[in-house]
Formats: structure tokens, C-alpha cells, sequence
């Protein structure tokens, strides 16, 4: 069984990608079992994965090291290697040098953006890499990614023309309307990377996402197909709901499906832990098979069981007089995430992110219970209720 291809460009990228950020571990920290990283690596090129995807942080270093590694054994010509500019965990310090911070605080900082390029190239045993982005470009990013005098886009760029990047894109876990004013500002990027699937096609806003990359012609690569596992089961009750549909699928295959089901996303990326995830997702694309309209509202219902979410329906009617000017459908999506991450022990949502970057007068401590929000909202939704819980779960 090998792995469908769709075209991009003058290339075939296998539609299933493998994601090397969550290979399996030996147990101590990050480090990685590297004769089970192995062999699932080994069996996804053999089954026809030609994309294979990196990071600089990805176990905590280790994963560049890994799979640059793995892949030397095979034609450089025989597999695309992406790999992502940590710019989201940089800074410019006051001596000039670049350090690094969150997860990366500990690395000494450097000189220059190149040397964190060419350790990146030097760890992966390459010369180029096929693919190359930005790593989560996002609210509290934005400032390293688009500050002139650092120029991390233009020195990318210069790399490209160098032949040391291939195709230059991004990732993001940003809102909807940054990735809108990122794209506005720069039309160089081929690639988009973002998280889709079925759950945040409404709670993290990825619809609005897909469209917005979607309108400007850019292919989009998808990250979290399966939300860290959460769409590969579910509980008991929605299990059985899918399983009387279609009985010999997995309950992950439902995630894969309704992405073949949107024609503009063209690498679907999944970080593969076992071998037996492997060879269900390889099942998985290894032939067309897109929910029909039916299947589909059915994972809608199932995602809006799943996080119990305020029905917020973003009409904007409950803003005009709002005497603290606060966006609230923002603030309630951001609960949303907030309470199905915590309930169902969520990795991966733009919280930190989003709310990193949000000044405190935007923030839901803000909210002064006036109420008159809650009179016009057509969806009986208690906002101040729902502030006050919010806030107070943050502040906790
Ligand atoms: S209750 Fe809070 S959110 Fe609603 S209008 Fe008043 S200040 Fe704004
Ligand atoms: S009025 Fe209600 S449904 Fe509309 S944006 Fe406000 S909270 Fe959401």
C-alpha cells in the first residue's frame, strides 16, 4: 500500500507527511528511541512519504540531528526535508546579538541569523532544504519576523536565491486576522502551515484561516490533523456514533477524511509515534476517499459535543456598546479554546500566544458586568458570566 502524491509546482509531494516532532522517546526527557524512531522513518519512505518535516526545536534539537541521519541513507533527490526558523522563540538583546527565549532560553544567543541556519543545515547533513519556514508566525512573534533591521524575510529570501531554501513558507498558530496582515505585507511565501481539523475548523477559526490563505492562491500544509491524538478517540458515546457509520474505519481516519475533503490542502503532516499510526494514516492516503456533506455535519455536531462550547456565532452585535470597547466573540473563541484544552488536557492551542500579545485593558478582567452585551446577543449567551469565569480561571 503506498501514500497518494498531489502536484506542487514542478514536484509530487506525498499527501501524507511525516512530522518529526513527536517520534518515540526513550523515556528520559526528549531523547529519542532511535532504533523505533527508525523504523517507522524507514517504513514511511518505503511506503512512498516523500515530505518529511523538522524543526529546529523538535526534541529538543535532537529531531534535525535524527532524521538528517536516517535520511542520508537515501538520494538526496528521493525526499523533500523541511525544516523551520525558530524566530518565534528570538529576540534582538540590547548588545545586538539575537537570543534565544521560552523553550530555547537556555541556548547561548548568536551574532547572526545565519548561524542558526547553517547549524540547521549542518545538523540535517544537507545542503538545502526542499521546504524551509518560519516557525509559528503569530501575535507574539510578529515583531522578530517583521523587524527590518533584523531582516530574518529577507535574509530567508537571500538563502532561496542561493539555492539553500527551495520553497519559503510559514507556519503559524496566529488568528485569522494576523495571518490576513502577514499576507497583506508579504507576498513572497509559497506554503502555509496551520492546525486543521474538524474541531478547530470552528474553535480555533481554521475555516476563516484556509479561506483567507485559500483567496491568495497558497497551497496550505496542514499541522495537529488529529489535534495531538484527541480525534483518534474520542469518548465512548462519539466512538460508537462512527463506528456504526463506517465500522471497519478508524476513528482518526474520520480527522484524515474530511481533510481530503478540502481541495487546498496539499501535505498533511503527522507526528507519528508507532508504527501501527503509520500504517492506519498510510491506509488513510492511500486513496481519495472525502466525507461526503452528511459525514461532515456529523463531525460538526460531534466537534461541537466534543467542546462544549458558548455558541458564539461571532455576530458582532454585543461590541457596538460595549462601554470597555472589548472584542468579545475574540475573548469567547479564546474560552472555548480555554476550557476544551483544559478539560480534555489539550496540547497545541494559540492561547499563550494570543493572549501573550493582548494588552491588559483587552484582556477579560476588563469586563464591568454593565450587561448591556448580553441583552442583544441572539444566542441568550450570559457574556459577563462568561468573563468573569474566564478571567478568573486566568488569574488562577
Ligand atoms: S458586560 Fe462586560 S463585555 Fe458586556 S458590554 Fe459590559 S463591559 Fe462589555
Ligand atoms: S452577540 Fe452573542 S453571538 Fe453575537 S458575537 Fe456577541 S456573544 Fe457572540
Amino acid at each position: 500500500m503506498r501514500v497518494l502524491y498531489k502536484a506542487f509546482q514542478n514536484v509530487n509531494l506525498s499527501c501524507l507527511g511525516f512530522g518529526a516532532m513527536r517520534l518515540p522517546k526513550t523515556g528520559e526527557g526528549e531523547k529519542i528511541d532511535e532504533p523505533k524512531a527508525r523504523e517507522i522513518i524507514e517504513y514511511a519512505y518505503e511506503q512512498g512519504v516523500n515530505y518529511f518535516d523538522t524543526a529546529y526545536r523538535y526534541h529538543a534539537g535532537e529531531s534535525e540531528l535524527f532524521l538528517g541521519k536516517v535520511l542520508k541513507e537515501y538520494p538526496r533527490d528521493s525526499f523533500y526535508l523541511a525544516s523551520k526558523f525558530p524566530g518565534h522563540m528570538m529576540e534582538k538583546a540590547d548588545n545586538g546579538k539575537l537570543k534565544f527565549t521560552g523553550l530555547l532560553a537556555s541556548h547561548p544567543p548568536v551574532n547572526s541569523l545565519t548561524e542558526v541556519f547553517d547549524a540547521q543545515l549542518e545538523k540535517c547533513g544537507v545542503d538545502y532544504f526542499d521546504f524551509y519556514l518560519l516557525h509559528n508566525v503569530c501575535e507574539t512573534a510578529w515583531e522578530f519576523y517583521t523587524d527590518e533591521k533584523i531582516g530574518c524575510i529577507r535574509y530567508l529570501l537571500e538563502q532561496k536565491q542561493k539555492g539553500r531554501i527551495g520553497h519559503l513558507g510559514f507556519s503559524a498558530h496566529a488568528r485569522a486576522e494576523t495571518i490576513e496582515t502577514f499576507l497583506d505585507k508579504y507576498d513572497c511565501f509559497e506554503f502555509a502551515q496551520i492546525q486543521l481539523n474538524y474541531l478547530d475548523w470552528t474553535m480555533q477559526d481554521a475555516k476563516k484561516k484556509y479561506e483567507i490563505i485559500t483567496s491568495r492562491g497558497i497551497p496550505v500544509w496542514v499541522m495537529e490533523p488529529c489535534r495531538g491524538g484527541k480525534l483518534a478517540s474520542l469518548n465512548d458515546g462519539l466512538n460508537a456514533l462512527l463506528k456504526e457509520k463506517r465500522p471497519h474505519d478508524s476513528i482518526a481516519s474520520w480527522a484524515f477524511r474530511f481533510l481530503q475533503s478540502l481541495p487546498n490542502v496539499q501535505v498533511v503532516l503527522s507526528g507519528m509515534t508507532t508504527l501501527e499510526q503509520l500504517k492506519d494514516n498510510i491506509k488513510n492516503f492511500s486513496k481519495n476517499n472525502p466525507v461526503t456533506q452528511a459525514e461532515r455535519e456529523l463531525l460538526f455536531t460531534i466537534a461541537g459535543k466534543l467542546a462544549d462550547m458558548v455558541p458564539c456565532t461571532a455576530c458582532r452585535y454585543c461590541c457596538e456598546d460595549c462601554p470597555q470597547s472589548l472584542d468579545i466573540p475574540k475573548l469567547i473563541s479564546l474560552y472555548n479554546e480555554h476550557t476544551y484544552g483544559k478539560t480534555a488536557n489539550l496540547p497545541f492551542t494559540t492561547l499563550p500566544f494570543t493572549m501573550g500579545a493582548m494588552k491588559p485593558e483587552e484582556l477579560p478582567s476588563a469586563c464591568i458586568a454593565c450587561g448591556s452585551c448580553a441583552k442583544v446577543c441572539p444566542q441568550n449567551i450570559d457574556i459577563p458570566g462568561v468573563l468573569r469565569k474566564f478571567a478568573g480561571e486566568l488569574a488562577g
